[in-house]
């Protein structure tokens, strides 16, 4: 088989105090994998500068100034992990065979790379880089992502457990991948739609190298109910069966009461009638706000904007057609 090219693509927002060093174990990472003959010379790492505020674009460009195996693509506003991972697949899918895409941060392990080049030598579109173990998160960490891993299977999901977005994708997955069109992005439930042929690799999480983790509680939060609500409608049938059980109930109560009436005992108190009108306006305010973020999620979908905007390059070569201006 004809050695393939591989892109290894990393979103980086405020990653200055790693971006050196990752930059060096990926390149050595490369230079390895390129002596051991297990892919093309032409294989690039392409960091995907996702707006940030610091220096990590000028570090970029000084990481490809200095080594060929560097490149960069400078997207030009913060759009979040999921836009800038998808801005980087799209932006090298005209150069690669092979795609792995990881974080900055180096949490993910570079040395998992071989073993999935390995699964993809023998047939596989998608391999999953899968945590083995939690331990270098805290307890809160842990509960709260393996909580989100559950309910998002329950609401009908179907998501690779313990699998972020460290993954190998070739050009056949890619190519599935861009023709789903929708902004409301969330890859992790996307990938596995594509089915074609996929393995697992399962690897150890490190800590983060340096910096700052970009996802705190309200962020990963706000993320979990991205994934919820772009991935299922299953909120939707939930509510609609929460109201045909109170509207049971409520009839139940209903035609206790008339008998309880015709008892010649009236109901006393209010307490329960306040309660139950608070609980009820509660319930209802809750379903709108549900369904009015599901209408909020349509949308943005029928706006059509683009997910991403690429400002400019560096160790890729540029051409009109490969410019993502609009959504791809
Ligand atoms: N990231 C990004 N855009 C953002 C936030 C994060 O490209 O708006 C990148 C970040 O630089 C890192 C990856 O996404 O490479 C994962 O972020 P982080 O490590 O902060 O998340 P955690 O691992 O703590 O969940
Ligand atoms: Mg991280």
């Amino acid at each position: 088989m004809k050695r393939p090219v591989l892109y290894l693509v990393v979103p980086c927002y405020n990653e200055q105090e790693v971006l050196c060093d990752t930059a060096e174990t990926l390149t050595e990472k490369l230079t390895q994998l390129i002596a051991a003959g297990s892919i093309a010379p032409e294989s690039r790492i392409a960091f995907v500068n996702d707006g940030s505020r610091d220096r990590t674009w000028d570090l970029i460009v000084e990481c490809a100034r200095r080594s060929t195996l560097c490149a960069g693509i400078n997207l030009a506003h913060n759009e979040g992990h999921q836009n800038a991972l998808l801005a980087g697949l799209m932006t090298v899918r005209p150069y690669a065979d092979v795609t792995v895409s990881m974080d900055a941060d180096l949490q993910d392990d570079a040395d998992a790379v071989d073993a999935m080049l390995e699964k993809y030598a023998v047939g596989a579109n998608i391999v999953y880089g899968v945590r083995e173990n939690r331990a270098s998160d805290s307890f809160f960490k842990r509960f709260t992502a393996e909580t989100f891993y559950r309910v998002m299977r329950e609401l009908g999901a179907d998501i690779v457990f313990n699998h972020a977005d460290f993954r190998l994708m070739d050009r056949r997955a890619l190519e599935a991948l861009a023709a789903y069109p929708e902004v409301n992005l969330f890859l992790r439930g996307i990938v596995p739609m594509i089915g074609l042929s996929h393995d697992i690799v399962y690897y150890s999480r490190k800590p983060r190298l340096a910096g700052e983790s970009k996802y705190p509680l309200r962020r990963m939060a706000s993320f979990a109910w991205e994934g919820v609500t772009s991935l299922s409608a299953r909120p939707i049938r939930l509510i609609s069966q929460l109201g045909m059980f109170i509207s049971l109930v409520s009839g139940g109560m209903l035609v206790w009461s008339i008998i309880r009436h015709f008892m010649g005992e009236t109901i006393v108190g209010w307490t329960s009638l306040v309660v139950s009108l608070w609980f009820l306006g509660g319930l209802i305010l809750l379903s709108i706000g549900v369904i009015g973020e599901y209408v909020g999620k349509i949308y943005l979908e029928v706006k059509r904007r683009p997910r991403y905007l690429v400002r400019d390059f560096v160790g890729l070569e540029e051409s009109g057609e490969q410019r993502e201006t609009k959504k791809s």
